[in-house]
């Protein structure tokens, strides 16, 4: 964590992200500002359940008598509003790191998309892309001009107060007021509240928003109405626990909501219990929006485990890597309560409970694309990309997770599955075809399309990041090989030419002698560059392009490996159309300007897979000597 810049004793400023964030809290457009309620009301929701988890080993923690609450207090005389539990509360150096600084890298980022958004006065996106974001704590500067915070850890002796006013910085001193000696353990947030704030006072605006955001908050949530008396204005229920029969749609996008602290809606919500060898109940949801941070190699999953009722762990690893963007909630009878972190990675249970709720997941996709394709889709476009890891990463459901995948083709604009594709296979075709690259522009115009295209066969455009890594594990689909059409002999002659075409393949050649000659003249001139020179049988119009052999790795992945420095450096397959004028033209050139087309057909063979030729300058000159000649 990046610790903030301590100015004088006691005072600090802000890691620039908090800065500029607060900026944006301060000016913004962003018309809910209710939600600071509810980003107050889940930390310390969160700082209960943390607490409740220590004290399993260490119950002295829990000061006696007291059962972890969320109280809520509005003081109309000082215009204030505080938010207090007794949950785990803060040490001084934790209020420095985590009310200072933002965690979660790619925040800037992030951050000046939101700012782009709200200039353009893009209310709604900016009201999204936070919500992605989840401003938590900072939120409360929405409302509040001034905050305090007073915190004791539990176990600690001392407390001590947060105090900012936004802007730069804040400062943390020892409490020692009334109101830290009120906190046995636990933290109080007071917002002094704005002039247009004021109304966050009123009783019933605050049940409103509790009741809106927050009503299945665990912990009882209490009002404060006057100095003795409060009452609880939430239903603490753990609402994953309850029925399907019993909820209805909008108690799941609450649910969402409150539970995984969510602001879109969700697009799958999956609840079962299961009995029997283990039980448990799931509540699941995999969001409509993906998460800005989907990527980032800290990325945390919102996927918690509880043990009857009792919140353990949201690093339990419930579901693969590649499902991380499910969130929601597995709360398990059958497993100890005082289960340690370290033991949750090798627990048979939890893998158990892991592999049985990645089936009913994956079959969930599966039904909906099913039975609502154009839902799926919507699905597919956020976490698609993710789910395909699965296919190098969880090898054992690649029968699974191969249905599901849906592909950008040859076809046209609509998504399809390899059953479309397989459906659609032509006579003679065995195989299903697929390139790999950075852009579908880029790859619709790869010479490697020719072959198939002059045959009307379909080709997978694949264009994500981890398509060069799933597709190099030699995958089949029901029987059918997936076929990379830039690597190795790839041979569709079997497969009828369209009519269109059928000429093209009359055309005179130089004879088989020749063609022999000018392929081994070519070799002789490359020989340090290629690893063989070949005919082709995958091109009808362009006259070269580079092929990775048969085995190892596709080009697309050779380039992306070599970029990291871990290509293998297996040198490219040459193949050359010897139907082309060029090469027709080669094998009765003079032995100079053959060696001027050989590295020209090298070189042009690289700019159409988006490289650049290994010396720019020659292959200019080279160019410029062969029109000189031709013209003169
Ligand atoms: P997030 O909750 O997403 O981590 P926040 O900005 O809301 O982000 O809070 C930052 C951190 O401050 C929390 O992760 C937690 O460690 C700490 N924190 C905030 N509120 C409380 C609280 N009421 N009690 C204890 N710790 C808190």
């Amino acid at each position: 964590m990046n610790a903030t810049n301590k100015t004088t004793s006691g005072s600090h400023s802000f890691q620039a992200e908090v800065a500029q964030l607060l900026h944006l809290m301060v000016h913004s457009i962003y018309s809910e500002t209710d939600i600071f309620l509810r980003e107050l009301i889940s930390n310390s929701s969160d700082a209960c359940d943390k607490l409740r988890y220590e004290a399993l080993d260490k119950p002295d923690l829990i000061a006696e008598g007291s059962a972890l609450a969320i109280t809520i207090r509005a003081n109309k005389d000082a215009g204030t509003l505080t938010i207090a539990d007794n949950g785990i509360g803060m040490t001084e150096q934790e209020m420095i790191d985590n009310l200072g600084t933002i965690a979660r890298s790619g925040t800037r980022a992030f951050m000046e998309r939101i700012k782009q958004a709200q200039e353009a006065k893009e209310t709604k996106e900016g009201g999204q892309l936070i919500g992605q974001f989840g401003v938590g704590f900072y939120a409360a500067f929405m409302v509040a001009d001034k905050i305090e915070v007073i915190s004791r850890r539990a176990g600690a002796a001392e407390a001590n107060i947060w105090t900012s006013k936004g802007g730069d910085g804040f400062t943390v001193e020892p409490a020692d007021d009334a109101r830290a000696e009120a906190i046995t353990h636990g933290t109080a947030i007071f917002l002094h509240l704005k002039p247009d704030a004021l109304k966050y006072l009123e009783e019933d605006e605050i049940e409103r928003i509790v009741g809106r955001y927050s009503d299945h908050i665990q912990f009882p949530i209490m009002l404060q109405v006057d100095a003795d008396r409060s009452r609880q204005i939430n239903k603490a229920s753990a609402l994953w626990q309850r029925s399907k029969s019993e909820l209805t749609t909008e108690d799941y996008k609450e649910a969402y909501r409150t539970l995984c602290n969510a602001y879109d809606e969700p697009a799958l919500t999956l609840h079962y219990k299961a009995e029997g060898r283990q039980s448990y109940a799931v509540m699941l949801f995999v969001p409509t929006t993906r998460p800005f941070d989907l990527y980032d190699p800290n990325f945390k999953s919102g996927l918690k485990l509880y043990v009857r009722r009792v919140f353990i762990s949201e690093s339990a690893s419930l579901l693969p890597n590649y499902l991380r963007f499910v969130s929601g909630i597995v709360d398990s009878e059958d497993l100890p309560l005082n289960i340690s972190r370290e033991m949750l990675q090798n627990n048979v249970q939890l893998a158990h409970i892991r592999k049985a709720i990645t089936s009913r997941v994956i079959s969930e996709f599966a039904k909906t694309a099913e039975n609502d394709a154009e839902h799926y889709l919507k699905i597919w476009e956020s976490f698609g990309a993710t789910i395909k890891e699965g296919l190098y990463e969880d090898r054992e459901r690649k029968d699974e997770l191969l249905p599901l995948i849906r592909f950008t083709t040859t076809k046209g604009e609509t998504l399809r599955s390899l059953k479309d594709y397989v459906a659609d296979f032509k006579e003679n075709q065995t195989e299903i075809y697929y390139l790999v690259g950075e852009s579908i522009a880029r790859l619709k115009a790869n010479p490697k399309l020719e072959a198939a295209k002059a045959r009307g066969v379909e080709v997978l455009l694949l264009t994500d990041h981890v398509d060069a890594f799933w597709t190099s594990a030699m995958m089949d689909f029901e029987g059918k090989k997936l076929t990379s059409l830039s690597q190795g002999n790839v041979d569709l002659s079997l497969i009828p030419l369209l009519e269109s075409e059928a000429d093209k393949d009359k055309e005179d050649t130089n004879g088989k002698d020749v063609e022999e000659a000018t392929l081994a003249s070519l070799k002789v001139t490359l020989k340090e560059l290629v690893s063989d020179v070949r005919a082709s049988s995958r091109l009808t119009d362009s006259a070269a392009c580079l092929v990775a052999d048969g085995f190892g790795f596709d080009r697309e992945l050779e380039r992306l490996l070599a970029r990291q420095n871990k290509g293998s450096g297996a040198k490219p397959v040459l193949e050359v159309n010897l139907r082309h004028p060029l090469l027709k033209a080669a094998a009765k050139a003079k032995r100079e300007d053959q060696e001027d087309i050989a590295f020209i057909l090298l070189d042009q063979s690289k700019i159409i897979d988006g490289e650049v030729p290994e010396d720019p300058a020659a292959f200019a000159s080279r160019l410029n000597r062969l029109i000189l000649r031709g013209m003169a």
